[in-house]
């Protein structure tokens, strides 16, 4: 099992090892001293893990009861997140007891919402399924939901008391969402691991599972390097923003409709380095996006796409920070007005 520590103001650690689904329930009684664990996950991670889950759960005394939500992005509102609270109210949870969060991206930041917000906070407990999940969202504390007028506009840092992430879970992940947390895993090669990126040049879409044991815990120890330095996102941070500036403005310009987000930070993170980096480094940053399926560029004109860039928060004032990374697995927060940053992508 590997163990990652993260010190930030209520510490807490990454556990990370195959199988540890279905056994982690004493270390959760050791955790919390709580009598009923309120599981929180989708339709689809619920038919998959939540039987494991709550025979683990059981065993090591807790009652155990169960919310499930249908799967997708757009479960991540408020409709949703009142709900949980009535089902916590008629089961009677209270603030001795624990909420799980079981699943990817979305269930993680739905979970860690309620935990924070109902009755002014409860301990939860992260259990992420997806690759996103186990190499981003469940570590760092930021827990959110959306609003129709866009993504993760009310939300609280609330940090989980564990993570436990099991790689196996990985194996029933359907292909277009372990495609889209590769986007994130290059990402982490980028900006602070030249060994990391080099392993994954060296590796594809048909082999990179036998490396998750290396390349989680390689990702999450760099995410919480990053939150240990930085736990409320105002500077350090945002270098985990690496290719989402254009990312973002890709996204936008295709309505949320043509790129998943690791597939625009995918390009993102190409047509950055195209303009900031050496020709090498462009080369091989789109070699290793191509391995895993993510696209390199995008049909979307430039100059249609740094209007965009102006929405993304990273927006101060007249000017944009964006993040380039040469050479690899070193990365450079920098400030540009935006006629600056428009500058640059007409070399
Ligand atoms: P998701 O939670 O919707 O999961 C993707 C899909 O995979 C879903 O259909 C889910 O049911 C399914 N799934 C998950 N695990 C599975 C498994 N092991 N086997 C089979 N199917 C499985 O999306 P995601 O990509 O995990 O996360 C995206 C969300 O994460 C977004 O809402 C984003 O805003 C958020 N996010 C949060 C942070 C943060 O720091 N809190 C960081 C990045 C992204």
């Amino acid at each position: 099992m590997t163990t990652i520590h993260v010190p930030v103001t209520d510490a807490y650690d990454v556990l990370i090892e195959r199988g540890i689904l279905g056994s982690c329930g004493a270390r959760i009684k050791e955790l919390v001293k709580a009598s009923t664990c309120a599981i929180v996950t989708d339709d689809n991670v619920d038919r998959l893990y939540s039987q494991p889950l709550t025979e683990t759960l059981e065993a090591a005394g807790f009652r155990v009861v169960k919310f499930v939500f249908p799967h997708g992005e757009a479960s991540k509102c408020a409709d949703t997140l009142l709900k949980i609270y009535s089902f916590l109210c008629q089961n009677d949870i209270t603030r001795g007891d624990c909420l799980i969060a079981l699943g990817g991206g979305v269930v993680g930041d739905l979970t860690g919402y309620a935990a924070a917000s109902y009755l002014r906070g409860l301990p939860y407990v992260q259990i992420p399924t997806s690759l996103l999940a186990q190499v981003d969202s469940s570590v760092g504390g930021k827990t959110a939901i959306d609003l129709p007028e866009g993504k993760n506009l009310v939300g609280a840092f609330y940090q989980p008391k564990a993570v436990f992430c099991d790689p196996d879970t990985l194996r029933t992940l359907p292909r277009e969402f372990l495609i889209d947390g590769m986007g994130e895993v290059v990402k982490y090669g980028m900006i602070a691991d030249a060994k990391l990126f080099e392993l994954l040049c060296q590796c594809d879409l048909s082999n990179v599972q036998e490396h998750f044991d290396e390349i989680i815990p390689a990702c999450v120890g760099i995410k919480r390097d990053v939150v240990a330095e930085d736990e409320h996102d105002t500077g350090l941070r945002m270098i985990l923003n690496f290719g989402h500036t254009i990312g973002h403005a890709i996204e936008a310009y295709y309505h949320y409709e043509t790129y998943t987000h690791g597939c625009a930070v995918g390009a993102g993170m190409c047509l950055m380095t195209q303009y900031t980096g050496t020709e090498e480094e462009y080369q091989r940053l789109c070699d290793c996006c191509k391995r895993y399926e993510l696209p390199t560029d995008t049909d979307a004109p430039i100059a249609d796409l740094l209007p965009l860039c102006g929405h993304d928060k990273k927006r101060l004032g007249g000017s944009i920070r964006y993040i380039t990374c040469s050479p690899v697995g070193t990365a450079h927060i920098e400030t540009a007005s935006i006629d600056e940053f428009r500058h640059l992508f007409e070399r």
